[in-house]
């Protein structure tokens, strides 16, 4: 069954009543951007450039980076999307250097907040994106985005990594986008000036259900609350979705659950077009998107999440 699924690779992913969806590939490793074209993928979602900087001494230099980044970006050409995500450290992934001494790590200096505390290992890294650019269509994301004048300062250092490079005579691609990733409850539900200053966004489950329960994803004593489809973590996402379309910027889901075909029909319920997910994951969720009937779908999803009640899984997927 895993080969007809394989066969239908290069057919598009459109459900019965003709919308298109992305399906995206999650990555962690340059490497695997060939299994991502393999499995069909039509862009990379989620590059997790963390475990670049990842169990080793020293930081990888700005070449070494490009060399990385540009990897990912040729393999998938000009027409594919790419999203590479910056350096999210702190929590659960630590780098080597760094004993980990944050009370709170998942509430500390993580990711961004890392990133623009250390704005010389930033900028090499967005210096490194840049020059990389050229070779395909680069997507920024940046993780954990909470206030909007994170957004502002990354805007600040990426128009200085620009000016710096053009001034030493590099080429930049000409459209770069930024995005956030949408993983705190606070973005999710005041998401409106966010989707001003970004031209994309990219819902991290994984995280925004963590945080929305107050449940540590990593804490197996906890594991029993961690409810992807509690009805506020499917308002926050729904929020969204529904602001994005407003404002006319794309949403993904780059979560786990966007891989997980139990919530396939919840998400494209919820409005959801574009999904990013492990490479191996997207035939079997094309499958189910190539037979489902959005419309019906969103009926069905709307009626409970209006009314606040905890979704009935079986039903949505009947
Ligand atoms: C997420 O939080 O859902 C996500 C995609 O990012 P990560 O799992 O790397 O934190
Ligand atoms: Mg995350």
């Amino acid at each position: 069954e895993r080969e007809f699924l394989l066969l239908q690779k290069d057919e598009p992913a459109v459900t019965v009543d003709g919308v298109h969806i992305e399906l995206e590939a999650n990555i962690e490793l340059p490497e695997e951007a060939d299994a991502a074209l393999e499995m069909g993928a039509t862009g990379i979602g989620l590059y997790r450039s963390e475990f670049l900087f990842m169990n080793r001494e020293t930081l990888p230099s700005e070449q070494e980076q490009y060399e990385a980044y540009s990897h990912v970006l040729k393999t998938m050409g000009m027409d594919k999307p790419v999203t590479i995500r910056t350096l999210d450290i702190g929590s659960d992934k630590t780098l080597h250097n760094e004993a980990t001494v944050a009370v709170n790590p998942a509430l500390g200096l993580r990711a961004v907040r890392y990133c623009l505390a250390h704005p010389e290992m930033f900028l090499t890294q967005l210096r490194a994106l840049l020059r990389a650019s050229v070779h395909g269509r680069l997507r920024i994301l940046i993780p954990m985005i909470s206030h909007l004048h994170e957004v502002y300062e990354v805007k600040r250092y990426l128009t200085q990594a620009q000016n710096e490079l053009m001034s030493e005579g590099y080429a930049i691609g000409e459209k770069v986008e930024l995005g956030a990733m949408v993983e705190i409850p606070a973005i999710a539900i005041a998401i409106e000036p966010f989707l001003k200053e970004l031209d994309f966004v990219s819902i991290g489950t994984n995280d925004l259900i963590q945080y929305t329960l107050a449940v540590d994803r990593v804490d197996d004593e906890v594991v029993s609350l961690y409810d992807s489809v509690h009805p506020a973590v499917l308002r926050l996402i729904h929020n969204t979705i529904q602001a994005g379309d407003r404002a006319g910027k794309p949403v993904c889901v780059c979560g786990e659950m966007a891989g997980d075909t139990n919530y396939t029909k919840l998400l494209l319920g919820l409005g959801l077009k574009s999904f990013s997910m492990h490479p191996a994951h997207i035939p079997e969720v094309k499958q189910i998107v190539r037979h489902a009937h959005t419309n019906v779908l969103r009926t069905r999803v709307a009626r409970t999440l209006n009314h606040g009640e905890i979704i009935d899984l079986d039903a949505v997927n009947a």
